[in-house]
């Protein structure tokens, strides 16, 4: 069983926040700036050049991959890191949709993060051969699967509520009518207990910035199952996905497996927090982290509803029906946000009227989500969103 109140010692927590925002940013490991001091001055400054192998730099990407792919079900040798989300959902999904050359329908729902839903349109006009991106309620996903879907592209968890599909359920109906899967795990790796192999998922990105706590810019995960990997030719050709990249070849030549989804030189400092914030992760049960943080959204919701009668639920009551977050909606819901974390108590908006709240048990107890919610009740019933400071709108909400 994974000890949750030692978790909560690993991270810096800045003294007196509740921090209900790890969804977006993920905290600070508190071993993260030495192991990216060590990076810095011990690899790069003592080692130069000769840090891509006497350091592990080059292979660090699949090193890391793998235990991401720990925490989400995913076979060894399946998951290598680099770019950002957004590349690598054009690479699966581009990768996905070579294997269904016959059809031409990629199906998503409504409420996909928007930087997948640009990105799959504009991957799709590039390839120029009629495909259509076709968006529908999250709830009418399975009633679309028809036997044109080429790749059904989800969100496992979608970011304003945090209703939950059920990937191995909408896998199993895609793979029913011949289609492959894209999974987007932004919400779920590290908050809750995914299985790539159980599910058979074709597909699955995700970023390791947000519960993952990787630190900002931290780079992106792809996984691909072990039949899909060499069946076809990367959108993205990059030097570093070819099979020997030092043989300088004029002509590409894809490497083996999961290599070829990597593209350019891997980002080593971001690499070196990821690590830091991996050691955490190695020694936690996501099942155990599943369930704790189910109790600790059902007390949130608890006692948000019985403080903030004008709070509405936005998120799926049944635990298992959502990720780890929980949302409220409120027509003030950007000024009531501001207010709170002027209060202490961070989470974020998500317009047009979304509080968004991550629960994270890695550094959150009992005790923070009843601090929290004092904080929430005070501020409602005070009206201090009324200040006009707190209805400036920011650039990063
Ligand atoms: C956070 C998030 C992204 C962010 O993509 P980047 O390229 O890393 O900025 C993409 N998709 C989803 C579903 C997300 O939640």
């Amino acid at each position: 069983m994974t000890d949750f109140a030692e978790t909560k010692t690993l991270f810096h927590l800045p003294e007196g926040v509740v921090y209900l925002d790890g969804n977006s940013l993920g905290p600070l490991p508190k071993s993260a700036p030495a192991r990216i001091a060590q990076a810095v001055e011990a690899e790069w400054g003592a080692e130069l050049i000769g840090g891509w192998t006497k350091c592990g730099w080059m292979d660090q990407p699949t090193a890391l991959g793998d235990r991401i792919g720990r925490l989400i079900g995913a076979a060894p040798g399946t998951t290598t890191i680099g770019d950002t989300l957004s590349i690598k959902v054009f690479q699966a999904l581009s990768a996905a949709l070579a294997l269904r050359p016959d059809r031409r329908i990629v199906l998503t729902d409504m409420g996909n993060f928007p930087t997948d839903l640009y990105m799959a349109q504009s991957l799709l006009d590039a390839l120029g051969q009629g495909h259509v991106l076709k968006a529908v309620a999250p709830e009418e996903v399975a009633d679309h699967l028809g036997e044109d879907v080429a790749v059904l592209m989800l969100t496992q968890v979608d970011y304003r509520t945090g209703r939950r599909h059920d990937m191995a359920g909408l896998t199993a109906a895609a793979h029913e009518k011949g289609a492959l899967t894209v999974w987007d795990l932004a919400h779920s790796a590290g908050a809750i207990a995914v299985n790539m192999i159980g599910t058979g998922a074709d597909f699955c990105v995700g970023c390791t910035y947000k519960f993952l706590n990787a630190g900002p810019g931290a780079p992106a995960f792809i996984s691909v199952a072990p039949q899909h990997a060499e069946k076809t030719e990367p959108i993205l050709a990059g030097w570093l996905g070819h099979a020997a990249p030092f043989a300088f070849e004029p002509a590409y030549r894809a490497g083996l497996g999961i290599e070829r989804f990597r593209v350019g030189t891997p980002p080593v400092l971001q690499m070196a927090a990821l690590d830091a914030a991996l050691d955490i992760w190695d020694g936690v049960d996501l099942a155990a982290l599943e369930e704790k943080a189910a109790t600790l959204g059902n007390l949130f919701i608890n006692e948000v509803e019985a403080r903030c009668p004008d709070l509405t639920l936005a998120s799926p009551r049944d635990a298992r029906h959502r990720g780890s977050q929980v949302s409220f909606r409120h027509p003030d819901g950007y000024p009531i946000m501001q207010a709170l974390i002027a209060d202490g108590v961070v989470g974020d908006f998500r317009a047009p009227d979304i509080l968004r709240f991550g629960i994270t048990p890695l550094y959150l107890d009992e005790a923070d989500i009843r601090t929290a919610t004092e904080r929430i009740e005070t501020v409602m019933k005070t009206r201090a969103y009324d200040l006009p400071e707190h209805r400036e709108v920011k650039a990063v909400t």
